[in-house]
């Protein structure tokens, strides 16, 4: 097993069947930011993965499940929305060009980061309730780029998140799903924005995974892709949160992982349209 690093994420696109390759932008060092697409109709689905530098094995996950899957309707995949803070943790600073030096001093330790090449973490920087995630922000004492949880100087200010938003804009999805690590547990609403289905679905894929379901929080923490998306459109967004452990997850714990997070996209992508598109 590699690491997923850029060169393997590039390497292993360029040898996918039945999919369309869409740049769909550039992250801030310069990375293509990928979505894979096939398929017409109905449900549109969205999954997209290596949000955060240290979750790689969620890009490992996406990536094989686009060469396994055997999907109806119409799917997008994003295997990495950070490709350069995913670089970082795996290869090190230097691999940030023009934001290494900066990079390098505000984290001690590469294989802890999560955050873009800037220090953004793209996850807080999704406009859904930001000003709540940025005075979150402030009260744990982060008011300035940081490995971790620093959501930028206003919403979506980096071009790895409006490649996320701008893609959805303009595929109109019927719902979509992040992966995250870790925890083994399915979050599926936000300040009560969730419909039923979404709801049904995710104990649906809880129930094939043995991923717990997480009860909404009380405090909406806000500012990441789900949130958006939820709040935005009112459909079904979930966060995954693959693996149980610590991050960064061991590369051997990837093989015993897999067929969970698979369960789990089979059930998100196959999910009957009927019951889940009606009420719209
Ligand atoms: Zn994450």
């Amino acid at each position: 097993m590699q690491y997923p690093d850029y060169r393997y994420q590039v390497n292993y696109i360029r040898r996918l069947k039945r999919w369309h390759v869409h740049v769909i932008g550039q992250s801030l060092c310069g990375r293509n930011l990928v979505a894979l697409r096939r398929g017409s109709g109905r449900p549109r689905v969205l999954i997209a993965a290596g949000f955060h530098g240290t979750e790689y094995l969620t890009v490992l996950a996406a990536l094989r499940f686009a060469r396994e899957c055997t999907c109806g309707g119409s799917v997008a995949i994003v295997p990495c929305v950070n490709p350069d803070g995913t670089e970082i943790a795996i290869n090190g600073f230097q691999t940030a060009g023009a934001y290494a030096a900066r990079a390098a001093l505000i984290c001690d330790d590469h294989r802890r980061w999560q955050a873009n090449a800037r220090g953004v973490d793209i996850n807080h920087n999704f406009p859904a309730c930001w000003e709540q995630v940025k005075q979150r922000e402030l009260d744990m004492g982060i008011s300035s780029p940081s490995c971790t949880r620093f959501g930028g100087y206003r919403p979506e200010s980096e071009p790895e998140t409006r490649a996320i938003t701008g893609l959805c804009r303009e595929a109109d999805f019927d719902r979509v799903l992040a992966l995250h690590s870790q925890g083994r547990e399915i979050y599926w609403d936000f300040e009560d924005c969730a419909p039923e289905r979404g709801r049904e679905l995710a104990a649906r894929m809880a129930q094939v995974s043995g991923y717990d379901l997480a009860q909404p929080e009380l405090i909406a923490t806000g500012g990441g892709f789900k949130d958006w998306f939820l709040q935005k459109y009112r459909r079904p967004g979930f966060t995954v949160e693959m693996g149980k452990g610590k991050n960064p997850l061991p590369l051997s714990d990837f093989e015993a992982e897999y067929p969970r997070v698979r369960a789990i996209l089979d059930t998100f992508i196959r999910a009957e349209s009927t019951d889940l598109m009606n009420g719209e």
